[in-house]
């Protein structure tokens, strides 16, 4: 395993960037916000620790390329920042989650408000969840691991279809494993930046995908018609569990921060790390790095703690007058990272 390990001088101008007007800008955050992201840099910041690459099959040795500081996220002239006629972020369901009555419409609420408390300030919309025949996409059985799977670019052409006037952007999601084209064995997602819009899978981050008794391997050989989409309707469907709900969060955070202009960090452990397989993206944290976090913040304008106040309150907010518990088990680490934060935030002194 080797730590990439960063001087913190060099942490230091990346955050604050070399450019007179983004340094002084810098100076606009409260004096707390200001020593709360300094401090995070240090090596001896319990809150935000270097990457670790654990095999040549990491992210960072497989992509070599130039780490994103904040003035170069802030220079990009092609990235998306909301306006105020484009504030709003959609989420498009694509089929349905969760095996009982209801639990579709749960599972993608408490994906919104979580998106909406991580975009602290941008308001976080659902839109009615269609089927999969509604699409019109493409699919197929892979051959290798015998899943149903949706083709990603049609449903990024129904997703575009879709978009409401007010987007920032739409993201649709769907449980269903999917893939880009024929030669390509399956895709975690796929985005278009430019069209702010992108569609992901959740068919992966079932505990059970990788084993040999998947339950969504199609038992005997079914031979799919065009257009026929009635093989989806009682398709194994992966059972609402905390460790999905929290990929799920994390995934599409990530995702939407990226449609932000956000690249994929090589600062500190952040959750806009890259990532290659499961594993890689199961080690990265829910939230940013003091970096993406400043990018984050002057694409939105936030107040950094009540941001952090509104993702502490979408943990504890566990059971409140919903209908089923929300499983926040794999949150609790998040949930104590959270409070630090807000203590540092905080501490007047
Ligand atoms: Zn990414
Ligand atoms: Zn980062």
């Amino acid at each position: 395993m080797q730590c990439l390990e960063h001087p913190v001088e060099k942490l230091r101008s990346v955050l604050l960037s070399t450019r007179k007007d983004l340094i002084e800008a810098f100076e606009h955050y409260s004096k707390e916000e200001k020593r709360f992201l300094e401090k995070g840099l240090l090596p001896d910041s319990r809150l935000f620790t270097a990457i670790t690459i654990h095999s040549e099959s990491d992210w960072i040795p497989a992509h070599p390329q130039a780490p994103q500081d904040f003035q170069s996220f802030y220079s990009n002239p092609y990235r998306k920042t909301p306006d105020p006629g484009h504030k709003t972020i959609y989420i498009q369901t694509i089929g349905s989650f969760g095996d009982e009555d209801g639990v579709t419409e749960q599972y993608v609420e408490w994906l919104r408000e979580y998106c909406e408390a991580f975009f602290y300030g941008l308001a976080v919309k659902l839109l009615p969840a269609v089927t999969i025949a509604a699409t019109g996409c493409a699919f197929r059985v892979n051959s290798n691991t015998n899943n149903l799977q949706l083709h990603a670019g049609d449903l990024l052409v129904f997703l575009k279809k879709r978009k409401p006037k007010d987007a920032f952007c739409i993201v649709g999601v769907t449980v269903i494993d999917l893939y880009p084209k024929d030669s390509w064995n399956f895709v975690f997602g796929q985005a278009s930046l430019s069209e702010g819009m992108g569609v992901f899978s959740f068919a992966r981050y079932d505990d059970d995908f990788y084993h040999r008794s998947y339950a969504g391997r199609l038992k005997k050989k079914v031979k799919l018609k065009p257009g026929d989409y009635r093989v989806f309707q009682d398709c194994y469907i992966p059972p609402i569990r905390s460790t999905l709900l929290f990929r799920s969060c994390k995934t599409v955070t990530h995702e939407i921060g990226h449609i932000f202009g956000i690249e994929h960090c090589q600062w500190l452990q952040c959750v806009m790390q890259g990532s290659n397989h499961l594993e890689e993206s199961d080690r990265r944290p829910l939230d940013l790095c003091p970096i993406c976090l400043r990018k984050l913040q002057c694409a939105i304008g936030f107040k950094i703690a009540d941001r952090y106040k509104a993702l502490l309150q979408w943990i504890e907010n566990g059971s409140s007058d919903h209908q089923t518990d929300k499983p926040t088990a794999a949150f609790q680490d998040f949930r104590q990272w959270l409070s630090m934060c807000l203590s540092l935030l905080e501490d007047e002194s």
